[in-house]
């Protein structure tokens, strides 16, 4: 196994899950852009969204789920933003899928 993220969720490398269930897993990212940041990976290895197929809307639908809720927790009432990179372009950097949750500050647009 050489990915990253699923030896983080395999507990290969050690880590402080944040959430996790049967389907994901939700951890700090080592590098946070925003006071909080959160990471929220499947068990699954998938590499990326773009990879995702016909059986996977669920998975999806249920990683935006976990992430409003991680959200709450963490008291981000004035608002978060959710992000995945997606491949080269979209500067996805780990390939496993992941969605970012980036609160505790004022986000800008257009991203970088
Ligand atoms: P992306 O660029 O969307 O693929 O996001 C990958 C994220 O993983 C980056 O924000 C990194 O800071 C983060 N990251 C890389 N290695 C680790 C690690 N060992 N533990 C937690 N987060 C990590
Ligand atoms: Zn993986």
């Amino acid at each position: 196994m050489s990915c990253l993220f699923c030896k983080i969720i395999e507990g290969i490398i050690p880590s402080n899950p944040e959430y996790q269930d049967d389907r994901c897993y939700a951890f700090a990212d080592i590098h946070p852009q925003a006071p909080v940041h959160l990471l929220i990976a499947p068990r699954e290895h998938l590499v990326s969204l773009a990879e995702a197929g016909e059986e996977h809307p669920a998975l999806l639908g249920h990683l935006l789920w976990v992430a409003a809720n991680l959200a709450r927790k963490k008291g981000l009432a004035k608002g978060y933003r959710v992000v995945v990179n997606t491949g080269e372009d979209g500067g996805q950097t780990v390939d496993h899928l992941h969605v970012h949750l980036l609160g505790g500050r004022p986000m800008t647009w257009p991203p970088g």
